[in-house]
């Protein structure tokens, strides 16, 4: 569906300025997701850390030409362009996509809940286009659903979700999420449901809301219109608020344990082939059963739930029974992998469908993007057949077609028969087309593959897991799991506490922190930050070989290094004489002039850097009279940003360098950045922020600054783990109480136990002291302590009482186990446990 631009101008109540005749499509608030220049509309939202109204521009070059703004730029730059002035652009956002909603007669679920959403959400769709599981009654009772895209359900993600029904669209499926109190009114009147499901009630963002009960209030305000709302009626504290909220359609709560509601669960069976359940219940008194392919406690609930609204949606008993069985799992993350022959193999095991194809290609694309701007490596999609019910095919492969051209796909690979049958529709460079992942695999276009970005996108039954398998490289069992939504989670968090024109360095020195620099610089590039800042220039090296065109801090430059730096852009910090003298002759030597160079002054550290009071003086003459550098920036460190005890000396530290770096910026007319901050620094001295800040540790999800002030604490708790190290079960044996384990017999049992090795020793970065139960990992969630010497390779752990079994996966440090666990006991820093991560552990990027 589209509308005119006079059309949007009076439903947002905007005053447009322009008067070029435009339709709008697509509503784009990221400029980096642009798709349809022509038909799409900028929103220019404010935030925080960010201004959408900087990218009109680059928006305007790129052919878009409908933009709704708080101020209106100058129009002679921009004669094509409409510009609608509204007040708040997210308001008119929300506005517009309620605008848009108010056209459609259907059922709407509103879905919200702490735990749950996206799992529900997806779950329901799969039961009511049953299309998408491929069963037999699909056909006569299918219905056309329009759902948020994976877990869209902030302020701006419902509107943006709620956009995508059109006319064929008969059910819709929102997912809202709040993180603080008065946020769901609005969304409520964006997504207007007609039916409403809470799924559960856990403590996530706990924080903002003063009780359970508040936050459940607040919950429930989502379904005040609607006809009818689904909700756990065991949980006391749901049933408390149903009641107190004086909801008038009926109530749909189920329980295991009352008989007086609408959905009786009789019971729950784990089924004897041990990875099913089978689900009796009573629903408005009939009795029925069926069984998922899950036995897990959440998969029961959010089945039970999505049971219960598919019945009052409409759906049969003898419907859910056929198809509960084929649910899938729903796989939230987007897994970047290096492949054989140059291949990066970006997974993406998202139920697959035509938005969140869109979503995956935009991501690839930007990774495309990011690791050479001038030549990306070429993007081949291998893609199987989709499952959409209500849309004619040829209008899906389509859709399809369009957006491998705008997202500039240079191959696709279709894998079955209905993708093959619109091959003509599909117009992209190279084409190939096959029956099944089989026949594919062993075909040539398959072994031809080399230093491409491939992105795999395979609905379940066509089993993709084979591709992947033969492509991946052959990874140890151990593996860093790094998830780099989480660093972009924590990047923000950091920029919130900055003023909107503080620029910010990101540290990926030693391999950021462990993570692996490439792929953690090309995420922080894509959201923009001004400098990332390596140790040597080697790791600067590395990174501008992977395509990487931010600006490169090198903190360590060596004497041997100069030219490197100058062949690859790269800007030395200086902290002496010696090293700006000699720095100096070897610019001059290449001819060059003007070099930035980043000042450090010695404020205490007492490591590296310039005397800010005895130095200065010479310091700007030396610089004054030569011209190969030119100051860029002037900062030092925090000896203990991290603790309140150190308050004075910080002050103290502030002071020398506040009067040496403004002597500096003196004696210079262009702008000399100042900055100081740490990562705890940004936390605990925001207003030392000066012009930048240097984020290190705190990106990559230690919290840096233990304040004593608890409401710090607790916006401390929003830091996400970024890196977890896991291995996997090798052996499992019994060994008597008296014998020993591993070198030296250094640990004797003292009772009969289950002793398990694991692939990982000191040489992975598993400290040796760590051995004979100093420490412990996880294993299925339980501790399990390190027996004996700690070898090269392998350790050895205890597991007596713990139910595992060979395979079962092992948590070194990370997710469940945080990394200060491991430090504590070493008596050392987190920086150490991260950074003492062997290159030889495969490092594994995802996104949720
Ligand atoms: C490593 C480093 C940082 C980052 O410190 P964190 O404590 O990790 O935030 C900042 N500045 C300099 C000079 C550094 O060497």
């Amino acid at each position: 569906m589209t509308y005119s631009i006079v059309k949007v101008a009076t439903l947002i109540g905007a005053r447009r300025y322009g008067s070029t005749e435009t339709t709008v499509g697509w509503l784009l608030t990221d400029s980096r997701s642009l798709r349809f220049p022509e038909q799409t509309l900028f929103f220019a939202l404010r935030t925080q850390r960010n201004d959408g109204h900087k990218y009109i521009p680059e928006l305007y070059r790129r052919g878009v030409r409908s933009f709704v703004v708080k101020e209106v730029p100058d129009l002679a730059s921009y004669p094509e362009a409409n510009f609608l002035q509204v007040p708040s652009p997210l308001a008119a956002l929300q506005r517009l996509a309620e605008r848009h909603r108010d056209e459609f007669d259907i059922p709407i679920v509103g879905i919200t809940g702490s735990n749950g959403k996206t799992m529900v959400k997806e779950w329901l769709y799969q039961l009511l286009s049953a299309v998408a599981v491929g069963t037999a009654s699909g056909e006569r009772s299918s219905l056309n659903v329009t759902r948020s895209p994976r877990s869209y359900n902030s302020q701006i993600g419902v509107p943006l979700s709620v956009w995508l029904l059109g006319e064929q669209s008969q059910v819709g499926l929102f997912e809202a999420g709040i993180s603080q109190p008065g946020e769901m009114a609005a969304l409520r009147d964006i997504i207007q449901p007609t039916v409403g499901v809470l799924t559960s009630l856990g403590a996530a963002h706990q924080e903002n809301f003063r009780s359970m009960e508040e936050k459940c209030m607040e919950k429930l305000q989502l379904f005040h219109d609607t006809a009818a709302i689904v909700y756990p009626s065991d949980d006391d504290i749901v049933s408390r608020c149903v009641r107190r909220s004086g909801y008038q359609g009926e109530r749909i709560g189920w329980s295991r344990i009352s008989d007086n509601v609408e959905f009786k669960v009789e019971s729950v069976q784990a089924l004897p082939d041990s990875v099913s359940s089978q689900i009796t219940y009573i629903y408005k008194g009939v009795r029925s059963s069926y069984v998922i392919p899950f036995i897990d406690e959440a998969s029961i609930e959010n089945s039970i739930t999505c049971a219960a609204t598919a019945l009052y949606l409409g759906l049969t008993h003898e419907d859910l029974a056929e198809r509960m069985p084929l649910l899938e799992p729903v796989a939230m993350r987007l897994e970047v992998k290096e492949g054989q022959r140059g291949l990066t193999l970006i997974n993406d095991s998202y139920n697959n469908d035509i938005n969140s194809l869109d979503i995956a290609l935009d991501f690839v694309n930007r990774r495309g993007e990011a690791s050479n701007k001038l030549h990306p490596s070429p993007i081949t999609l291998i893609l199987s057949d989709i499952y959409q019910s209500g849309e004619s095919l040829a209008s899906l492969y389509q859709q399809v077609s369009n957006m491998c051209k705008n997202r500039g796909v240079a191959k696709l690979i279709g894998i079955g028969d209905e993708i093959a049958s619109q091959a003509a529709l599909i117009d992209v460079p190279e084409r190939h087309f096959f029956h099944d992942v089989e026949q594919f695999v062993n075909s040539t276009v398959f072994s031809q593959l080399a230093n491409e970005l491939v992105l795999l996108k395979g609905a379940r039954r066509f089993g993709f897991e084979r591709i992947t398998e033969l492509l991946e490289q052959k990874v140890h069992e151990t593996i860093l799991e790094v998830n780099l939504q989480a660093v972009v989670d924590n990047l923000n968090h950091f920029r919130s506490f900055l003023k909107t024109d503080t620029k910010m360095v990101c540290m990926i020195k030693a391999d950021a922190y462990g993570a692996g620099a490439i792929e953690i610089a090309k995420t922080l590039q894509d959201n923009r930050v001004d400098y990332l800042a390596v140790a040597v220039a080697d790791e600067g090296v590395a990174l501008r070989k992977a395509g990487i065109t931010a600006n490169i801090m090198v903190m360590n430059p060596e004497m041997t290094s100069f030219k490197t730096l100058f062949d690859y852009d790269l800007e030395p910090e200086v902290y002496s004489f010696r090293l700006m003298d000699a720095l100096i002759r070897a610019a001059r030597k290449e001819g060059i002039t003007g070099w930035p160079v980043h000042i450090k002054l010695d404020t205490g550290m007492h490591r590296l850097g310039f005397d800010p009071k005895a130095d200065i003086d010479e310091l700007v003459d030396r610089l004054q009279h030569q011209t190969a550098l030119i100051p860029r920036s002037v900062f030092s460190h925090f000896v203990g940003s991290d603790s309140d005890e150190f308050d004075d000396f910080s002050a103290t530290q502030f002071a020398l360098f506040d009067e040496g770096s403004r002597k500096l910026q003196s004696a210079f007319s262009h702008r000399i950045l100042r900055h100081m901050d740490n990562s705890a620094g940004i936390e605990h001295f925001p207003e030392r922020q000066m012009d930048m800040c240097r984020l290190g540790i705190g990106l990559y999800g230690v919290e840096p600054y233990a304040s004593e002030d608890s409401t710090l604490s607790t916006l401390h708790s929003t830091l996400k783990t970024v890196s977890t190290l896991k291995t996997t079960i090798l052996q499992m044996r019994h060994v008597k109480a008296g014998d020993s384990v591993g070198y030296s017999r250094r640990t004797i049992l003292d009772r009969d136990s289950v002793i398990a090795a694991i692939p990982i020793g000191y040489a992975d970065g598993l400290n040796r002291r760590l051995g004979n139960r100093h420490g412990y990992c996880l294993v299925n969630g339980q501790k399990a302590p390190y027996v004996g010497n700690i070898c090269m390779d392998v350790a050895m752990i205890d597991v007596t009482g713990i139910d595992c079994q060979e395979g079962d996966s092992v948590e070194i440090f990370g997710q469940e186990l945080p990394v200060t666990v491991l430090s504590d006991i070493l008596e050392t820093i987190p920086y150490e446990v991260l950074t003492g991560v062997s290159n030889r552990v495969k490092r594994i990027y995802y996104q949720d």
